[in-house]
């Protein structure tokens, strides 16, 4: 997986799981090119790559066309949390949507490889679990969730025909939930939620008994997953799950936290939401065959290394700055 001179664009690349992404390419040789909005990323994410010679920033909106000379393009710009891609539905869809449409017209004409950031929720409320490829989905194509849902299911759509028509190489990645170092403090997500509440001595919220499960990637993993399948030969266009199918129970994720963080924060209990699904988990038996891919770092091992994070953001902001 080496990158040595190659000119890779990352999309949202001030972003989460963007961030680390354009770490780790620097680490293989590339040129990275960080293009970012700052919608939902931020400075702070990438400013210790700023004085890397091959790091470069620019601040674009992908929902207007892009000119650059690039060899591989991964396209990560989204909002991902249902906070921030319900804050402006249409902007949500338009960013899927044009940003695809801009990004494949990018790769098309520089004849770059370029990867989707693609996600679960393209199996929308799931019938069949765990979830292969294979399947469809079952998505509501008119409620407030479909702008991300329907909008990454079109980006798909727009992938696989720039790919049937044009020739485009062209990867596509199902990301599912990833947790880790720089996720957003306010996003809603269970991890972060959890992790922040704890460290600021708040109850822990667990919807109806705890006993929904869920699973929970490593950043790290993910971004190698990514990279494996950008790697592989050009005949290979995926769709590809990404993600760890090993599962925790919302109780005992809140216990571990409560444990790792040393807090003193007691488990509090809310009606479980109507739309909470019980279970979801990946079916990763394509991406073990395909990449010799699974994940390697256990939630322990990736849960403390975020609570360090969290601590020293803590730290910075104070403990305010996590309220
Ligand atoms: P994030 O919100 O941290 O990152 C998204 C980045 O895209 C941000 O830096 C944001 O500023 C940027 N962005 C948003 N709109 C833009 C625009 N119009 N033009 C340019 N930049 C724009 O989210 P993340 O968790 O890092 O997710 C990255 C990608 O992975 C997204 O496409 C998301 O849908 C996908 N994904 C993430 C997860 C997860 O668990 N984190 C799961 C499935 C899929």
């Amino acid at each position: 997986m080496k990158h040595l001179r190659q000119r890779v664009l990352v999309t949202g690349g001030a972003g989460f799981i963007g961030s680390h992404l354009c770490e780790r390419l620097l680490d293989a040789g590339a040129n990275v090119l960080c293009v970012d909005n700052f919608f939902t990323g931020s400075h702070d994410n990438i400013a210790h790559l700023l004085p890397h010679p091959q790091f470069e920033v620019m601040r674009h909106d992908v929902t207007f066309p892009l000119h650059v000379e690039i060899d591989a393009i991964y396209n990560l710009a989204c909002p991902a949390s249902p906070i921030h891609y319900q804050h402006d539905p249409v902007a949500t869809t338009k960013v899927s949507v044009y940003g695809a449409i801009n990004m494949l017209g990018l790769a098309k004409r520089t004849g770059a490889r370029i990867l989707q950031a693609s996600t679960s929720e393209v199996y929308g409320d799931p019938a069949v679990h765990p979830q292969p490829e294979a399947y469809w989905g079952n998505v509501n194509p008119i409620g407030p969730r479909s702008c991300y849902d329907e909008g990454k299911r079109c980006a798909e759509t727009l992938f696989f025909d720039y790919h049937r028509q044009h020739k485009v190489a062209i990867k596509v990645a199902r990301i599912f939930n990833t947790y880790g170092p720089r996720m957003h403090p306010h996003d809603g997500r269970v991890v972060s939620n959890f992790i922040v509440q704890a460290l600021s001595g708040k109850p822990l919220t667990l919807y109806g008994d705890g006993a929904q499960t869920r699973s929970f990637c490593y950043v790290d993993d993910l971004v190698d997953g990514l990279m494996r399948l950008m790697a592989t030969p050009g005949d290979v266009t995926g769709p590809v799950n990404l993600g760890n199918p090993e599962e925790f129970t919302m109780r005992d994720l809140a216990r571990l936290v409560v444990e790792l963080t040393g807090s003193r924060s007691e488990l509090t209990h809310l009606p479980l939401p109507e739309d909470d699904p019980r279970q979801r988990r990946p079916d990763i038996a394509m991406a073990r065959s395909l990449l010799n891919w699974s994940p390697t770092i256990r939630l322990v091992d990736g849960l403390e290394r975020t609570i360090a994070y969290f601590r020293r953001q803590t730290n910075a902001w104070g403990l305010q700055g996590l309220r």
